[in-house]
């Protein structure tokens, strides 16, 4: 089976570079700022003896200030920036015909690099979206340089991801948005550093940082702000609910009902899970795709017959970012008791949340306003979009 992972640079994905961070923030020449995945926070308690799925998002915070951290940013953030790139994306596909659907999603480098060498005829209905790791990272070193004043070559930008695939994600040669937008060769890339979960709990612990005796604090702004809809990013058919309550919102102008707040159709741990949405007479058909080894099915049937359905998210780890391979490992694979319990955290967090639609995040709108101009614009195509390597046939 194919392992998202590993093919191309084994040794990178296992190296521990929690050395190389520690140096970034010991060197006052840098500003160094972090970001935190979704599925980071329902995981990270257990390195410090919780049981999976407690929710540790505010002592998460102040544990990488205590670490040097100059800003502190959410990952979330970027996820709803994301779904306000894809939903626009998706919609033009739709109306416009711009390019071909179904559309797949595109925030996993596993499932891409997987399309990338086993169905490079599939890559134009990749959406051309980066995933919410590059996002922000883009946005610290040109919006947010910018905001504050701060030389972007002088900013270091580190994420903290449950997955070992964000690694070679981030050293794309083509992850460089900040360089060409400044100009400046000194910007070797959007993202500098990714650590997994279990480099950070080693970090914190070989500074004596007690995650647990820490007070929750809020993340920085202006990179900060979350909505229900991105804190499920890191669960299967997350991505897909998120982009549908947008999608929605695009399509008709009103926000979505109730039925799309609780898409449960696309929730749980089936292998491929389908559902039909009826918007403004016109019938979308999705599909969800939890786990790699269930995707050549499913790419099969799209290039038999690629009217079956219209948007597809693929995951390529079971039950989504929350058991990827940077994750605390209590047990190896996680059980699926495991994955339920840091599911049920997230999805209870999004019902919690008071705003649970990309579109109202005040941050985001605030970086459309002042820096990006609209969805898919001349800027954000440039800072937000990517294009794919055909890297088959594979021997
Ligand atoms: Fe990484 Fe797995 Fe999430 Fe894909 S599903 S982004 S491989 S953790």
């Amino acid at each position: 089976a194919y392992c998202p992972g590993k093919r191309g640079i084994p040794a990178m994905q296992e190296r521990d570079e929690t050395e190389k961070a520690f140096a970034f923030l010991e060197n006052d020449e840098y500003h160094v700022v972090v970001q935190t995945a979704p599925a980071v926070r329902v995981a990270i308690g257990e390195e410090f003896g919780l049981p999976p799925g407690e929710w540790e998002e505010g002592q998460l915070v102040a544990a990488l200030r205590r670490l040097g951290f100059d800003a502190v940013f959410d990952t979330n953030f970027a996820a709803d920036l994301t779904i306000m790139e894809e939903a626009t994306e998706f919609v033009k596909r739709v109306v416009y015909a711009e390019k071909p659907l179904p559309m797949f999603t595109s925030c996993c480098p596993g499932w891409v690099k997987f399309a990338e060498y086993f169905y490079p005829e599939l890559l134009s209905h990749l959406s051309s979206c980066k995933s919410p790791q590059q996002m922000l990272g883009a946005v610290a070193k040109t919006y947010y340089a910018k905001e504050r004043g701060i030389d972007p070559s002088k900013i270091i930008s580190i994420a903290v991801m449950p997955c070992t695939a964000k690694k070679f994600e981030a050293q794309r040669p083509e992850m460089k948005a900040a360089a060409e937008y400044w100009h400046n060769e000194e910007i070797t890339a959007d993202v500098d550093l990714v650590l997994t979960v279990r480099e950070l709990a080693r970090m914190l612990k070989a500074k004596n940082i007690d995650l647990l005796a820490l007070p929750e604090e809020d993340y920085d702004p202006i990179l900060g702000e979350d909505t229900g809809a991105a804190r499920i990013f890191g669960v299967t058919g997350g991505v897909m609910e998120a982009a549908v309550r947008t999608a929605y919102y695009f399509l008709t102008g009103e926000d979505p009902p109730d039925t799309l707040l609780e898409f449960t159709p696309v929730r749980g741990l089936d292998d491929v899970k389908e559902a039909s949405l009826n918007i403004n007479g016109a019938t979308i058909n999705i599909a969800v795709v939890n786990g790699l080894a269930n995707v050549r099915n499913v790419c099969e049937i799209v290039m038999d017959n690629p009217n079956k359905w219209h948007f597809i998210e693929v995951m390529a780890c079971r039950g989504g970012c929350i058991s990827g391979g940077g994750q605390p490992r209590t047990e190896v694979p996680p059980t699926d008791e495991i994955r339920l319990a840091r599911i049920e955290s997230l999805y209870t967090s999004d019902e919690l949340s008071q705003i649970r639609l990309s579109y109202l995040n005040e941050e985001v709108r605030a970086l459309y306003e002042k820096f990006l101009g609209e969805p898919n614009g001349e800027l954000a195509e440039e800072l937000l979009h990517t294009h794919y390597v055909d890297r088959g046939p594979v021997a």
